[in-house]
C-alpha cells in the first residue's frame, strides 16, 4: 500500500517523497480515503500514529482541487483546525505548510499569549487554512478581525485533551458560528461519554477509524 494507492495527488506525493515517508501508517491508510470522499470522520488515534498527516493531506487535496464551497468577495479561511495547545497548533501548521509546499494554499497558526496585531495583519491577507487554539480564535471573532463564514472543513484535534482543559464551551461557541454545510473530523485518543456526546452533535453519519 502506497500513498498513491490512497488517491493522493502528485503535488502531495512529491512532498511526501521529500520528507521521506514511503508507506502510510494505519490511520493514514484508513482516514485519507474517507476524508477525500468528503465524509465526516470519528478517529481514535494517539499522538505518534501519524494522525496529523492523516487529516492534513486529504484536506490540502480537497481544498486545492475544488472551488470554495462558501464563496465570498473577501479572502477568508476555508479550513479550521482547533488544537488544545500552542505547541500542537504550531506543529500542525508546520505539517500543513510542509505537505502543501507545491500547492497555492496559505496557512496560518494562531494562539494566545502573543500580540493580536501581527495576527490581525496576517488575517487581512490570504489565509486558507487556519490552525488555532480556541480562546484566541474567539477573541478575533469577537473583535471582528476573523470571519469563519467560509469554513468548509473543520477538524477537532486531540478532542479529549480539549475537554480536559475546559474548552467545551469555547468549542460549542465556535461550532455555533460555523457554516452548517461543512465536513467535520474529530480525533481523540480516548472516548469518554463527553467525547461521544460532542461527536454526536458535531458529526453527520461519520466513518469510524480506530488504530
Ligand atoms: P503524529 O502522530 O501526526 O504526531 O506523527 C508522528 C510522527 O510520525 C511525526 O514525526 C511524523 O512526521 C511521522 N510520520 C507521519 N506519517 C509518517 C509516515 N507515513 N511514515 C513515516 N513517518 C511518518
Amino acid at each position: 500500500m502506497s500513498f498513491a494507492d490512497l488517491g493522493l495527488m502528485p503535488e502531495l506525493l512529491q512532498a511526501l517523497e521529500a520528507v521521506g515517508y514511503t508507506t502510510p501508517t494505519p490511520i493514514q491508510r484508513d482516514a485519507i480515503p474517507v476524508v477525500l470522499a468528503g465524509r465526516d470522520l470519528l478517529a481514535a488515534a494517539q499522538t505518534g500514529t501519524g494522525k496529523t498527516a492523516g487529516f492534513t493531506l486529504p484536506m490540502l487535496q480537497l481544498l486545492s482541487s475544488r472551488h470554495a464551497m462558501h464563496p465570498s468577495t473577501r479572502h477568508r479561511p476555508r479550513a479550521l483546525i482547533l488544537t488544545p495547545t500552542r505547541e500542537l497548533a504550531a506543529q500542525v501548521e508546520e505539517s500543513v505548510s510542509t505537505y502543501g509546499k507545491q500547492l497555492s494554499l496559505n496557512s496560518m497558526v494562531m494562539f494566545g499569549g502573543v500580540g493580536m496585531q501581527p495576527q490581525v495583519t496576517k488575517l487581512r491577507g490570504k489565509v486558507d487554512i487556519l490552525v488555532a487554539t480556541p480562546g484566541r480564535l474567539l477573541d478575533h471573532v469577537g473583535q471582528g478581525t476573523l470571519d469563519l463564514g467560509g469554513i468548509e472543513l473543520f477538524v477537532l484535534d486531540e478532542a479529549d485533551r480539549m475537554l480536559d482543559m475546559g474548552f467545551i464551551r469555547d468549542i460549542r461557541r465556535v461550532l455555533a458560528i460555523l457554516p452548517k454545510q461543512r465536513q467535520n473530523l474529530l480525533f481523540s485518543a480516548t472516548f469518554a461519554d463527553e467525547i461521544r456526546n460532542l461527536a454526536n452533535s458535531l458529526l453527520k453519519d461519520p466513518a469510524t477509524v480506530e488504530v
